[in-house]
C-alpha cells in the first residue's frame, strides 16, 4: 500500500509545474519569463521531494511487509510442527516441572528430544540440551532463554 497523501502531493505539485509552464508559453518578457523559470523550478524541486517522501515510504511498508509474510511463514510452519509435540510433566521430568516431548508415533528417526516450554509458549523450537547433573539427576539447558529443567535417570 502507497501513502496516498504522498502520492496526492506529488501530483498536485506535477499540475503546479505544469501551471508554470504554461503561464511560461504566454510571456513575452525577460524578466517575466526568469520569474516564471524559477517558479518552475521551485515546483519542481518540490514535487521531486515530494516523489522521494512517497518511494522512501513506500520501501518502508514493502519492507514490513516483507517481513510480516516471512513472520506468518514461520508461525504457520510452526503451527504444524509444535502439533509433533506433547506437554508432559511426569517422569523422567522432575516433579513440578513441564516440557514438551515429542510424540513417539510422529518422531520418525528423530531422537528422543524435549522443547523449551518457555520458548514453546513464545512460538519457538529450542531443543533442550543435557548440561550435566548429579548420578541420577540429569540437569537440561534451554540454549535460547537458558530455562533449567531436571531430568530423572
Ligand atoms: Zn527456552
Amino acid at each position: 500500500m502507497v501513502d496516498t497523501d504522498s502520492i496526492q502531493d506529488l501530483f498536485i505539485s506535477f499540475k503546479a509545474a505544469f501551471d508554470v509552464t504554461k503561464g511560461l508559453v504566454e510571456l513575452n518578457r525577460d524578466d517575466k519569463i526568469q520569474h516564471a523559470v524559477a517558479e518552475l523550478n521551485s515546483a519542481l524541486m518540490d514535487a521531486q521531494g515530494k516523489a522521494i517522501a512517497a518511494y522512501t515510504a513506500q520501501a518502508a511498508f514493502a519492507e514490513k511487509v516483507e517481513k510480516l509474510e516471512a513472520e506468518l511463514s514461520r508461525l504457520k510452519e510452526w503451527s504444524g510442527e509444535k502439533e509433533r509435540y506433547e506437554l508432559q510433566s511426569r517422569s523422567p521430568i522432575s516433579p513440578g516441572a513441564i516440557a514438551y516431548r515429542i510424540r513417539e508415533e510422529l518422531r520418525g528417526n528423530e531422537p528422543v528430544h524435549w522443547l523449551c516450554p518457555t520458548c514453546f509458549q513464545d512460538n519457538v523450537k529450542s531443543i533442550l540440551q543435557e548440561s550435566g547433573g548429579a548420578t541420577r539427576t540429569k540437569t537440561a539447558n534451554c540454549p535460547r532463554c537458558n530455562t533449567t529443567l531436571e531430568f530423572r535417570e
